[in-house]
């Protein structure tokens, strides 16, 4: 079939992942492959050495590719890394880094949480003296871009402060690899995690890691799973050319690597950084001359989504909200903060300066004159 006899999305995704895709990312799953085959197995070389390319110039990286979700990758990461005997310090400021110490919880990890609060990035004084009293401490995790409310951590601080205390680092750095420049040997990243379908723009279906190899080399049998064993994972795609333990999502993968050559294309990490930023000062100055405020302050807060107040006015509806911005053609996400009432705007994937100018038009048409805030679209 060909692609451009496929109906138009019926709108636009603002949301942090999956994403709007380009067509050509999604025309690249029009094939099918064989998980044997050569072919396919020199396109996830291709793909794991690009991604260590996006993250250093060091030659002391490697990339394994994880079936799954984000969240996979996350548990398959702190299941393999961390040893039997060792113990986990999670800095946490949001759902994604609580869910970090649920699964150190669920999966039989020693851990600590130094919990700083949505609204507050973590105390990096707190962290040195845990380091400093507390030798039980092997590992430390953190999340980039805290998706809940649109945080950027300082990781390179916190990296800092972990290796200074010869510590292993571990990042999840779902939302902004790909959109925001990192370099994991300078920031002092042991393990990044990523998946497909954020700022790379490809579609749902793997997760990856990008490890140091001299730490993943000693994490051989610690696994506390089987299909999540990192190491194994690792091993087969090294000794094998690319090859996946277990049934990999082919279509997927050969869409993602489309998307790192598009990604190329746009002028590489930086690039694309650049036009999430125009896209997020297009978003936060429109939504604020709508009457909106963002709940972070500008130096917090990442170019990637963004958490705005919810109106205090009686007519305000999330829900009606969402639905004339739906019909409208644009899809934002419902908020994650515990102690404010907030929704997101994403403003990532195949999404433009333009685009964004149309949403407020449709944020301004669907609030006009206030009262039709909490009305239905007719
Ligand atoms: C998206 C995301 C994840 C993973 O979520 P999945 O639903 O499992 O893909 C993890 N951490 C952060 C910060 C994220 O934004």
């Amino acid at each position: 079939m060909n692609p451009e006899h496929m109906p138009d999305n019926p709108y636009l995704l603002l949301t942090p992942g999956p994403l709007s895709t380009t067509q050509t990312v999604k025309s690249a799953m029009f094939r099918d492959w064989c998980t044997w085959d050569e072919e396919y197995n020199a396109v996830v070389q291709q793909i794991r050495h690009r991604l260590v390319r996006l993250g250093t110039h060091s030659d002391n990286y490697t990339a394994v590719l994880m079936q799954g979700s984000g969240t996979f990758s996350v548990e398959a990461t702190l299941t393999t890394a961390v040893p039997g005997n060792g113990k986990l310090l999670v800095l946490a400021n949001g759902a994604y880094g609580r869910r970090i110490a649920d699964i150190a919880r669920r999966c039989g990890i020693a851990y600590d949480v130094q919990d700083s609060g949505e609204l507050a990035p973590p105390d990096l004084l707190q962290l040195k003296t845990a380091l400093q009293s507390d030798d039980a401490i092997t590992h430390v995790a953190v999340v980039h871009c805290e998706t809940t409310t649109g945080m950027l951590n300082p990781v390179e601080a916190i990296g800092s402060i972990v290796k200074h205390g010869k510590r292993t680092f571990i990042v999840d750095a779902m939302s902004s690899f790909g959109g925001i420049p990192i370099d994991v040997e300078k920031m002092g990243v042991d393990y990044l995690i990523s998946s497909a379908n954020k700022c790379i723009q490809g579609v749902p279906g793997f997760g990856f890691v990008i490890a140091r190899t001299a730490v993943l080399e000693r994490t051989q049998g610690q696994a506390r799973s089987l299909s999540l064993d990192l190491y194994d994972q690792w091993r087969t795609m090294q000794d094998h050319h690319g090859k996946w333990r277990f049934t990999s999502p082919t279509h997927v993968v050969r869409a993602f690597f489309q998307a790192l050559l598009e990604l190329e294309a746009e002028g590489g990490v930086a690039a694309r950084h650049s036009r999430y930023c125009e896209n997020h000062r297009i978003l936060v100055e429109g939504m604020q001359r709508l009457g909106f405020q963002p709940l972070l302050s500008a130096e917090r807060q990442s170019p990637i989504i963004t958490a705005f107040l919810s109106p205090t006015h009686a007519a305000w509806s999330f829900d009606a909200f969402y639905s004339a911005l739906k019909s409208r053609r644009f899809v934002i996400y419902p908020g994650k903060v515990t102690d404010h009432d907030t929704f997101r705007i994403g403003n990532i994937g195949d999404v433009h300066a333009e685009d964004m100018h149309r949403l407020i038009a449709a944020v301004a048409e669907t609030t006009a004159a206030d009262h039709a805030v909490g009305e239905a679209p007719t």
